[in-house]
């Protein structure tokens, strides 16, 4: 027995377990597989609030204060208390002074009086209304409000959006815009983030060149390290680029090597299927664990995931855009729950009507690329991108969505409901 691998049943073909063999595993078992193995990295550091976008924050946010801390005004108006409104007719108040944003009335507001309010400012402290601007006359000095108004209104109370020692923030969440202008907003300058996973990629393949070389016959450029880079940096991660490795047993190896020696994850392209020049999973299976490697899925059918020493492993696959596929339907999960981050984007699927045709033969859950589109119904339609070849990555450019297909479904005639996932918050 290899390796690594778990003891199996006396009877059963290594070569016959979901994953390994001919039987590849099912889409939804491999991502819950991936996950369940991950554990969360330790170690956090304090970063300012500008730094801290997109890291994980790492330990819950009390807040220290009540937000707002002040009652103020939500309209600019005049502010009055609810016991001077007419109940009917109307009623003629003093204007006793103004309340600004940042510079309350410091007087005392009388009964039948009145003190012009501008939106955030104090509510004086006799004063529990606001009464708009646009609903008051102004006559002879004397301000004059007809019935109809209620007691309390445009008042934003103490504590209206966060209270002092309620959870604001809670552990593992991904630091967004919003985050960080609530941790703005309740005093905090600093906080405690997660580290950041290193993830040391490479790209394996004889014909591969460098963007600046010319290209002999036979040879392509490396765009994977490319689109796996842009990737990357979109994740709260840190990526060491080892460039691009030949088709070597001993390359592979060394390759492997240097990657597990620095990184908590390592992310290859390439050389994970099973032609001749193929060392990536070989190379797994003798000096790492192979979790699985074959998934029944469409791009992406070859796809690696295991350990390497200390380091998680995933070998995406060659073909372009099979790499961008699964390293955003399996990989980029399993690298959120690495880095600690908790129910960060589950993803959104819509239905849409399909407006073209789609091939498709029953037995891998496929990720069509296509392009959404609301109609003015506020309908939803979608349509292909066209060639899917697994190496057409103009597939991926022009789409906006993956159209994905379950795993029975045959071709999808037009105006059939399909299930879509948006690209915008995936990519
Ligand atoms: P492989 O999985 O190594 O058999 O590669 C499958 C296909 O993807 C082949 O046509 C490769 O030339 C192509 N390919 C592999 N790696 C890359 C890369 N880094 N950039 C672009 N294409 C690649
Ligand atoms: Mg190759």
């Amino acid at each position: 027995m290899k390796k690594g691998h778990e003891p199996l049943p006396a009877g059963v073909d290594p070569c016959d377990r979901p994953g390994h063999g001919h039987q590849p595993l099912r889409f939804e078992e491999a991502r819950a597989r991936m996950i369940a193995a991950i554990a969360p990295l330790v170690g956090e550091e304090i970063a300012g609030l500008r730094d801290a976008l997109g890291r994980v924050l790492a330990r819950d946010v009390h807040s220290p204060l009540d937000v707002p801390a002040h009652r103020n005004s939500a309209m600019d108006g005049y502010a009055l208390a609810g016991s001077d409104l007419p109940p009917q007719g109307h009623a003629s108040l003093e204007l006793a002074g103004t309340s600004w944003a940042g510079r309350p009335y410091a007087g005392a507001v009388a009964r039948g009086q009145c003190v012009r309010i501008m939106t955030g400012a104090m509510l004086p402290e006799a004063t529990d209304t606001v009464v708009m601007q646009e609903h008051v006359r102004l006559e002879n000095g004397r301000v004059v409000i007809e019935a109809g108004h209620r007691a309390g209104e445009n008042v934003r109370p103490v504590g209206e959006d966060i209270r002092r020692g309620d959870l604001a923030l809670a552990a593992g969440a991904v630091l967004r815009p919003a985050q960080l202008g609530v941790l703005a907003s309740l005093g905090v300058g600093q906080v405690a983030v997660r580290r950041r996973p290193r993830v040391a990629i490479f790209s394996t393949g004889d014909e591969l060149v460098a963007i600046g070389e010319a290209l002999a016959p036979g040879q392509i450029y490396d765009s994977n390290r490319y689109s796996l880079h842009g990737m990357l940096t979109r994740l709260p991660l840190e990526v060491i680029d080892l460039g691009v490795v030949k088709d070597t047993r001993e390359d592979t190896r060394r390759a492997f090597e240097t990657a597990a020696g620095q990184a908590d994850a390592i992310i290859t392209s390439g050389g994970v299927s099973v032609g001749d020049a193929d060392y990536v999973t070989e190379t797994l299976e003798r000096h790492g664990r192979v979790g699985f490697w074959k998934v029944a899925m469409k791009p992406g059918k070859p796809i690696a995931f295991g350990r390497f020493g200390q380091a998680y492993f995933f070998g995406l696959p060659g073909n372009p855009v099979s790499a961008m596929v699964t390293f955003y339907q399996l990989v980029r999960p399993a690298l959120l729950a690495l880095a600690g981050a908790v129910d960060a984007d589950p993803p959104i699927i819509v239905r849409a009507a399909c407006a073209t045709r789609l091939r498709k033969h029953p037995g891998r859950l496929e990720f069509q690329r296509g392009v959404l589109e609301r109609l003015a119904s506020g309908a939803y339609t979608v349509r292909s991108t066209g060639h899917q070849g697994a190496g057409v990555l103009r597939s991926m450019s022009e789409a906006n969505c993956f159209i994905i297909l379950p795993l029975e479904q045959g071709d999808v005639e037009p105006g059939t409901e399909v299930e879509v996932q948006p690209f915008a918050g995936l990519v």
